[in-house]
């Protein structure tokens, strides 16, 4: 079956002018102000085809910002996929390799294992490591409502509601493939004062998303103390969701065969009243929802293969 292509909205920024950044390591912006504070860096392209994100380290970077008080380090992270992205086939343009965002443990990282993405994500790991404060900007293959992925501690959901965007919070267990890189480290420990927040900011080429992550972006700078706020004041586009609610993802739909295929529309966040609805058809097993009200979290067949995660089920906690 081939799938249709969702329009393509928004333009992959140029971002040839932004590769040196005096950080040492290409693509990544290092500001210091001189005067103690915090530790902030905020990522970008993660994934290749993500581009709001790109958009919004652009519009960052081109306003002239620099942090008042502490350090500020921006990355375009996986370049060379953002390099392939193609509007007229713009999918395959998510990674290189492997996924960037499933290296992150210690074991991956230092082990002996090689990859394009290993690679970067090892030249960005000290920065990584010695941020407190982390935004990790994504966008979705399917249509779905803004959603913060607040890893797995309560203390990152707290920050969320802190931000106050976007309306929809995500917890969950992690992901099997692969530890992320808001789950590293101190970010992923309870008891650790470091904050981590990851950001989907809609499909990955509406219009919306670019303007999601960059008012999302303001509003991080602002409530890590990286930027003032009258600054941020001038500079939010969006207005903040009446309340944020929590989703708490409670398992995975894994393929088991190559065939699967969803008997529902794959719209992010819709809830399944009943308990027991048919949800996917895989091979000669059918998926139903293991109880009322199951919310799905990011459904998506792109690139799935037998193994590989279809769907999350989550419930919302309010
Ligand atoms: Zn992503």
């Amino acid at each position: 079956m081939t799938d249709m292509l969702p329009p393509i909205e928004l333009h992959a920024p140029d971002i040839s002018r932004w590769k040196d950044g005096g950080a040492g390591v290409d693509w990544v912006h290092a500001f210091d102000s001189g005067r103690t504070g915090p530790k902030v860096m905020v990522q970008a392209l993660t994934h290749g085809n993500e581009i709001c994100g790109a958009i919004a380290l652009d519009w960052l970077l081109v306003s002239g910002f620099g942090p008042p008080r502490g350090t500020l380090t921006l990355a375009f992270a996986n370049v060379e996929a953002y390099a392939r992205f193609d509007p007229a086939d713009p999918f395959p343009s998510r990674l290189i390799d492997e996924d960037y965002n499933r290296v992150w443990s210690d074991e991956t990282l230092f082990g002996p294992r090689d990859s394009l993405e290993l690679r970067r994500a090892r030249a960005l790991r000290p920065f990584v490591d010695a941020a407190d404060f982390l935004f990790d900007m994504h966008s979705m293959s399917e249509a779905c409502r803004p959603l913060m992925v607040c890893g797995t501690v309560e203390k990152n959901v707290a920050y969320a509601r802190d931000l106050g965007v976007p309306g929809d919070l995500l917890v969950d267990t992690g992901h099997p493939a692969g530890k992320r890189m808001v789950d590293r480290g101190g970010f992923g420990d309870p008891a650790s004062p470091k904050r981590a927040l990851l950001i989907e900011c809609g499909q990955h080429w509406e219009r919306a998303a670019a303007d999601v992550a960059i008012d999302a972006l303001v509003r991080f700078l602002g409530l890590t103390g990286a930027a003032d706020a009258a600054w941020v004041a001038a500079n939010t586009r969006l207005p903040l969701p009446p309340v944020q609610r929590l989703v708490r993802v409670t398992e995975p739909v894994v393929a088991k065969s190559a065939d699967f295929r969803f008997l529902v529309p794959t719209v992010g966040l819709s809830v399944i009243p009943k308990a027991g609805t048919p949800i996917a058809q895989d091979g000669d097993h059918v998926w139903t929802t293991p109880y009322d009200d199951a919310v799905l979290v990011m459904p998506g067949t792109r690139n799935l293969k037998p193994g590989g995660t279809a769907v999350r089920l989550g419930r919302f906690e309010d």
